[in-house]
């Protein structure tokens, strides 16, 4: 253990942003590094529990106070090593994690936690500076071929497994670079894109084959890739948008986030934009949402120079206690404050839209909005909410964001050509133990399968469905399991 008594001498310490004010003015990351001296300081405090459930609050199940201790004696190698042991891309989730492995330390119950999450992003850009990360090549190849479908987290992470058990992988991409979500969705202030781009490298140096600009049930036939793999991994995400079908919903101005803010990526990323630009500059920008999309839109819409951004949600506001003092142990997620807030955004929260108001050339001026009473009944059961009489309103808006979630994945194409089987949510069927599906040679992994979630989760489907498919191939797999990490 680093060091016993580090939880009682130092107090977490995050590294500084830029001024919020600052940053609004370019799309840059924001979030300055640690010296070495204050890492150590922030690893001294894990208290390497007899029970770390930090291990199994992360669903990669990372090594948590054994990283923590190498970082304590500056044994960065090490450090590395153990991290990297189960999570093939620590640059993504150090960035834009909720981490889950917080909200599980021990430490947590009376003090905030250890800073986990900071620390695995300094320990992958440090191995990164210090040249430690190499391309992990296999030792043999199996002269066993497989197609990855999807190119963001969750198909990544199950190319990098298979392509390391020796197998040929090709990924098959429809956008025009790799990445899903990580590169289109997530913008660049919170993951610039050169840290894709450089895991991507990597990847393609140890033997991984990328084919963008691939539709599979598009331009590149499902049928053809059955015949030339022995296996196929379906990783295509979650990108159906939740709709809100109400009075005005096809006024311009009235877009779903992804339209948004997949359009400003490609403009950061100096690539072509498709469709009719969609900018916030001067507008009154409303997002309908509150979750991790709603607040890219806000960061997104401060940055275009919108007159005003403005965030909706229908949930109730959590009570403080759920925010400030953070009961143990705790799901990050839930309506949480983010760095976009700092930058400038009202929050509403119990409110619902009821209707898009245009004016006479059909462009947004107005939303008509309620006021929400929620209650939860006396026998139990879930809460229910009421309109609240009298709150209904106008509020100026020339811009709606949707950002209510995603139900499943596309139907049409890929899925409706396989005729294969579904969950009763639209998610493609397949249980958490084999990841295979219906079709014998098709497994699937990440939000295809899962529904929307996130990038750890993606990471560890990718990881674990790897691993089922070369048990399929080989009758067994050399690679290792979640849970022998532990
Ligand atoms: P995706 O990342 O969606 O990748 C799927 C890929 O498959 C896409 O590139 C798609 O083009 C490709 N594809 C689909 N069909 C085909 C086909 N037929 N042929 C070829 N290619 C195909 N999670 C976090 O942990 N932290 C965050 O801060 C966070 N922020 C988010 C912000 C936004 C705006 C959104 C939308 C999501 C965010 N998430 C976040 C969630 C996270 O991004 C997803 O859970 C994760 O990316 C899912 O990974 P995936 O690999 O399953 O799918």
């Amino acid at each position: 253990m680093g060091k016993p008594t580090g939880f009682l001498e130092f107090t977490r310490e995050l590294p500084a942003k830029r001024a919020a004010k600052e940053r609004i003015g370019d799309y840059n990351e924001f979030v300055e590094r640690l010296p070495e001296q204050k890492l150590n300081e922030q690893s001294a405090r894990c208290m390497n529990c007899g029970v770390p459930f930090c291990h199994s609050g992360c669903p990669l199940g990372n090594i948590i106070p054994e990283f923590n201790d190498a970082v304590y004696r500056k044994s960065w190698m090490e450090a590395y090593d153990i991290l990297s042991a189960t999570n093939n891309f620590p640059e993504f989730t150090g960035r834009i994690c909720p981490a889950p492995c917080e909200s599980s330390c021990v430490l947590g119950i009376n003090q905030p936690p250890v800073t986990i999450e900071e620390i695995e992003k300094h320990i992958i850009e440090i191995a990164f500076d210090k040249g430690f990360v190499k391309p992990r090549k296999p030792n043999l190849r199996t002269g066993k071929k497989v197609a990855v479908i999807g190119s963001g987290p969750a198909g990544l992470a199950a190319a990098a497994q298979l392509n390391y058990a020796g197998h040929h992988v090709t990924v098959y991409e429809r956008d025009d670079a790799p990445g899903g979500l990580l590169r289109y969705g997530i913008p660049d202030f919170k993951l610039e894109k050169w840290v894709i781009d450089r895991r991507i490298a990597l990847l393609e140096e140890e033997g991984i084959v990328f084919k963008c600009n691939s539709n599979v049930g598009g331009n590149v036939s499902i049928n053809d890739l059955l015949r030339e793999f022995h296996a196929v991994v379906l990783a295509g995400g979650s990108t159906i948008p939740r709709n809100l079908d109400i009075e005005g919903r096809n006024l311009k101005g009235v877009h779903f986030a992804m339209e948004f803010l997949k359009q400003q990526n490609k403009r950061v990323s100096e690539r072509p934009v498709e469709g009719e630009p969609i900018f916030a500059t001067a507008k009154n920008v409303v997002v309908i949402g509150g979750g991790d999309t709603g607040s890219d839109c806000v960061g997104t819409s401060n940055r275009h120079g919108a007159a005003s951004v403005t965030q909706f949600e229908l949930m109730p506001k959590p009570p403080e206690s759920r925010t400030h003092a953070m009961p143990w142990p705790t799901y990050p997620m839930v309506l949480k404050t983010t760095s976009s807030h700092e930058e400038g955004a009202h929050r509403h929260w119990a409110i619902a839209t009821k209707a898009f108001i245009g004016d006479e050339n059909g462009f947004l001026k107005a939303l008509r909005v309620v006021d929400l009473s929620w209650k939860t009944p006396a026998n139990g059961g879930p809460a229910k909410f009421e309109e609240v009489a009298g709150s209904e309103r106008e509020i100026p808006c020339e811009l709606a964001l949707l950002a209510m979630g995603f139900v499943h994945p596309q139907h049409d194409g890929l899925l409706k050509q396989l005729d294969i089987d579904l969950d009763e949510r639209g998610n493609v069927k397949a249980n958490d133990q084999s990841y295979q599906t219906n079709i014998q040679k098709i497994f699937t992994a990440g939000d295809m399968r899962r529904g929307q979630s996130l990038v750890v989760w993606a990471i560890s489907e990718g990881r674990e469905c790897a691993r089922k498919v070369d048990e399929y191939l080989m009758g067994s797999s050399v690679l290792e399991s979640k849970d022998k990490s532990y």
